[in-house]
This record gives structure tokens, C-alpha cells and sequence, in this order.
């Protein structure tokens, strides 16, 4: 069975997912992630969407829904996918559907983690990514052990579109576009609310329990 995931921008989507596909063995599909590392790659696909990734703006359904589709075609990763950052608009959950259909697939659970704009903003700016091995960090909530040698400060980096202003941008952008889901997937009696306001283990647990509880999970 998959699951999808979301939120606003800094709600633990990145956090949470990580954490549910190494407890459940599943494949964490991050459309972020795979487009910004195109873009620090500078490949063909990368310079041309920098720009609307660097002012907060959603990239084209097509470009999205093409590299989704590569993705989801790959039998390795069958009824294994957590979705992390797509859908994030109803014609991407229309197509969802439909790929998902065409390889013989079903979401079984969709996740909304709610926060706040005040707390989104706080997250957004203490937020930090460790280059060496990509565990999120946030100084105010979670901040990378001091012992550590891979998450050193040295190697905590922010994401360029993790500036007060941008954040802004992307919280309204997902208010117009992402919340439309929250219908579309109760419809389908698929959605379950999760408050991510909660400490990070909490939410694991709450999140465990959900997909402990669902039936036909695999
Ligand atoms: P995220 O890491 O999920 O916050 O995504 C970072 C940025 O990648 C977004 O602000 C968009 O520019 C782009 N992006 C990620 N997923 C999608 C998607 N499903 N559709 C369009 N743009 C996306």
C-alpha cells in the first residue's frame, strides 16, 4: 500500500516521512529534494526550473508528473511509495490517481500534518539540513547534537528558499493550492489529520498508530 504525506511548507513532512520509510520499509519519493538537487546539479532540467524554486513558486504539473511517473513505473518500489511533497494541487492528485491506477497501484492512507503559520515561520528560519547526511535539524526544536562528527555546524546548511519572505510565499501558495486536497482526499475516505504541532516522537507515534490500525496495510 502507499502513502502520501502533507503540509504546509514546515510542517516535519521531510521529518516524518523519513521516519516512516525506514520503520515500514518504504520508498520515500521527495519531489523537493529530486528538484533541488537538479538544480545544485545545473542539469538542463535544473536550470530551468531555478528560478521558480528560488521564489517559492510551484514547478509545471508536467515537469513534476513526468518524473513521478519514472518513479512509480519502477516495479522495485510497487505499493512501496511514501509520497512526500506531491500531490500539491488537485490536477497532481487527479494524476496521482491515475498513475497509480495505470501501474496497478492504491494509496491506502493520506497524511495532513497541521501547523500554523507562526509556528511555520519559526521552524522555516531555524531550519537546517546536515550535507553530510541530510537529517533535518531545527535550532529552536531540534537542534544536531553537539558530539556529533557528520552534523557539525560546519556542515548544517539552509535551504536557499528557507528565508522568512519565501516561507511567506509558499505558506499561501499551499493554502491556495494544497488545502483544495484535504476535500478531495476525505471524499475518498483516505485522509487522516495530524497535528504537527506535537514534539517530533509524538507525532511518530501518532502516525504508527494510524497505519498500524489501517486495514490491508502490507
Ligand atoms: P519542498 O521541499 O516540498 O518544500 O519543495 C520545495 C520546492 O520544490 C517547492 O517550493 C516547489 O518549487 C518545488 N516542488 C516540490 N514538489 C512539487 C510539486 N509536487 N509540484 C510543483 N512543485 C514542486
Amino acid at each position: 500500500m502507499n502513502l502520501i504525506i502533507f503540509g504546509p511548507p514546515g510542517a516535519g513532512k521531510g521529518t516524518q516521512s523519513n521516519f516512516i520509510a525506514n520503520k515500514y520499509k518504504l520508498f520515500q519519493l521527495e519531489t523537493g529534494k529530486i528538484l533541488r538537487n537538479e538544480v545544485k546539479n545545473k542539469t538542463e532540467l535544473g536550470i530551468k526550473i531555478s528560478s521558480r524554486m528560488n521564489e517559492g513558486s510551484l514547478v509545471s504539473d508536467e515537469i513534476v508528473s513526468k518524473l513521478v511517473e519514472k518513479f512509480i513505473s519502477n516495479k522495485k518500489h510497487k505499493n512501496k511509495f511514501i509520497f512526500d511533497g506531491y500531490p500539491r494541487n488537485i490536477p497532481q492528485a487527479e494524476n496521482l490517481n491515475n498513475l497509480l491506477n495505470k501501474y496497478e497501484q492504491k494509496a491506502g492512507l493520506v497524511l495532513k500534518l497541521s501547523v500554523s503559520l507562526d509556528i511555520i515561520k519559526k521552524r522555516i528560519s531555524g531550519r537546517s539540513v546536515c550535507s553530510i547526511c541530510e537529517k533535518i535539524y531545527n535550532e529552536y526544536f531540534n537542534p544536531a547534537p553537539l558530539n556529533s562528527n557528520c552534523c557539525a555546524p560546519r556542515f548544517l546548511k539552509k535551504r536557499s528558499d528557507d528565508t522568512l519572505n519565501i516561507a511567506v510565499k509558499r505558506f499561501q501558495n499551499y493554502e491556495k493550492n494544497t488545502e483544495p486536497l484535504i476535500k478531495f482526499y476525505k471524499n475518498l475516505n483516505l485522509l487522516k489529520v495530524v497535528n504537527g504541532e506535537s514534539p517530533i516522537s509524538q507525532i511518530n507515534a501518532e502516525i504508527s498508530g494510524l497505519i498500524d490500525s489501517n486495514e490491508g496495510w502490507l
